[in-house]
């Protein structure tokens, strides 16, 4: 059964920096049928933790299953199909994006491409350049590195992965990774209420809050 969770990390004291709060929130897994019924969205943004400025419906998408990865060595383009097809999917109706939200999609589009566009450039310019139409290894490693760091910003350049959020592999809960402590809060306390508020009826509520301790990061 899906319930709210919530981790975080606890410094300790020794090792925590000048102005590091004491808990940082390290994620928020909310039940996937919270997230599609548009039930127990806070009103600020997951990345900032800003005041929403407008409403969109975004996808998250799980990772792609371990399996989908033997079908690489029969090729590139069957496995990116077979990947994307198998990916579990969470529709939010109306999830909040703030101002600096909302600019991000389309920065990280122009910073992918533009890394695209200037890795071919050098690529076609050295063909040109050199009589023998040779490419010097350590200028064809960095056009290569180019390339693959353009198209995997260029693949950021989503709604669903500027709110970092990510379905579980059974679908059953998208977890936001690194939330903001002001959207944690709000969706804890949207959540409490609401079972507060269903106790009082049949008691059939299944998002309770947890408050998990998480070792990581
Ligand atoms: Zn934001």
């Amino acid at each position: 059964m899906a319930v709210l969770r919530c981790g975080y990390h606890r410094w300790k004291p020794e090792v925590r920096g000048p102005g590091v709060p004491l808990e940082v929130v390290v994620f928020v897994d909310i039940p996937s049928h919270l997230i599609s019924a548009g039930e127990g969205i806070p009103q600020v943004c997951s990345r900032h933790g800003e005041q929403a400025t407008q409403q969109r419906k975004v996808t998250f998408r799980s990772l792609a299953p371990s399996w989908t990865y033997l079908l690489i060595p029969f090729g590139l383009l069957l496995f990116l199909i077979v990947a994307f097809a198998v990916k579990k999917r969470v529709t939010a109706p109306a999830w909040p994006f703030c101002d600096r939200c909302r600019r991000l999609p389309t920065i990280r589009l122009l910073i992918g491409l533009g890394l695209v566009v200037i890795a071919l450039a050098v690529l076609f310019g050295s063909f040109e350049l050199t009589a023998d139409a040779s490419v010097p290894g350590p200028l064809f490693l960095l056009i290569i590195v180019a390339l693959f760091a353009g198209l995997v910003t260029a693949g950021y350049a989503t709604r669903g992965a500027v709110a970092r959020g990510r379905v579980s592999n059974d679908g059953t809960t998208v977890a936001f990774r690194r939330p903001h402590p002001r959207f944690a809060e709000q969706v804890t306390a949207l959540h409490q209420q609401a079972v507060a508020a269903q106790q009082g009826g049949a008691g059939q509520y299944t998002a309770e809050a947890q408050r998990l301790p998480h070792a990581s990061s």
